[in-house]
């Protein structure tokens, strides 16, 4: 039996969302405006990310939508939005171990550095393709997930900024707590953040974009915004709970059935 109930995807809701929040990112007066990742790891939270990569590449091949740069989960979901001819700048969250390197380089992906072994492999993987490889660091300042121990740079980054076949091209962290209001947390990764920032060039890391807000960072405190920010849920019209906000959002994802019965 085929039940009538079905999810339906509004792309044309998505690309709203998308474009309201660069809108609300111009409004803030900061130049250069931050730039979007837009965060379509997961399958676009279930949305289809070949459908929502191509719908927001689209909004920007026709002016009216600046030029998305992509973040996926691990290099398998970056290969597939390239198959499907998504062109677009795919960053790579992942940790690369449990994925096949030879993705990033067939498929002209970013990956994420976020360990000293990961960046020994890329450069060894790059070096072995006499290729150059743009990277994002990862820096753990509190999540406690993945990346660089950000008070132990001193020991670990050294090695990766001379790495000959690698260029660090942007820094970036992620908050453990952006949701939760009264959470002590979200300040302290801000400011162990903005002292890598201070730390970092010191450390011979020059010419790099930063980048930390989620949703909830972006929405919560415009100091978290830096160079790019990072929203999945917002594009998905899904406000973080708590967070008031002047964002007019759209669920982009609404599920449609038939009335099986009415009882007077
Ligand atoms: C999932 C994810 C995001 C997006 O988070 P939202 O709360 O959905 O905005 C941003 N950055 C990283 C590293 C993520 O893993």
């Amino acid at each position: 039996m085929v039940r009538p109930t079905h999810a339906v995807v509004d792309l044309e809701r998505l690309t709203a969302n998308y474009r309201e929040i660069g809108r609300y990112l111009a409004r803030a007066g900061r130049l250069p405006v931050p730039r979007i990742i837009a965060v379509i790891k997961a399958n676009a939270y279930g949305h289809g990310a070949v459908a929502v990569g191509r719908a927001l590449e689209q909004a920007a091949a026709s002016g009216s939508a600046v030029v998305p740069i992509l973040a996926c989960a691990d290099i398998e979901e970056g290969v597939e939005l390239r198959r499907a001819g998504v062109t677009s700048p795919i960053l790579v969250f992942g940790a690369l171990s449990v994925s096949n390197l030879a993705g990033v380089f067939d498929y002209d992906l970013t990956p994420t550095v976020s360990s000293p072994s990961a960046a020994q492999a890329l450069e060894h993987a790059a070096a072995s393709r006499g290729v150059h490889l743009g990277v994002h660091l990862k820096i753990d300042t509190g999540m406690h997930r993945f990346g660089f121990r950000h008070d132990n740079l001193r020991t670990t980054l050294p090695e990766v900024v001379r790495s000959s076949h690698l260029t660090i091209e942007a820094v970036y962290t992620h908050f453990a707590t952006a949701e939760q209001y009264g959470e002590p947390l979200f300040d302290v990764q801000r400011a162990r953040f903005d002292q890598v920032r201070t730390d970092a060039s010191a450390l011979g890391l020059q010419d790099v974009w930063w980048h930390a807000a989620n949703s909830g960072a972006l929405l919560r405190d415009q100091r978290t915004w830096y160079d790019a920010v990072r929203p999945g849920l917002l594009l998905y019209g899904v406000e973080p709970p708590t967070l008031d906000t002047e964002l007019d959002l759209y669920p982009v994802m609404s599920l449609r059935s038939r009335v099986a019965a009415v009882k007077g």
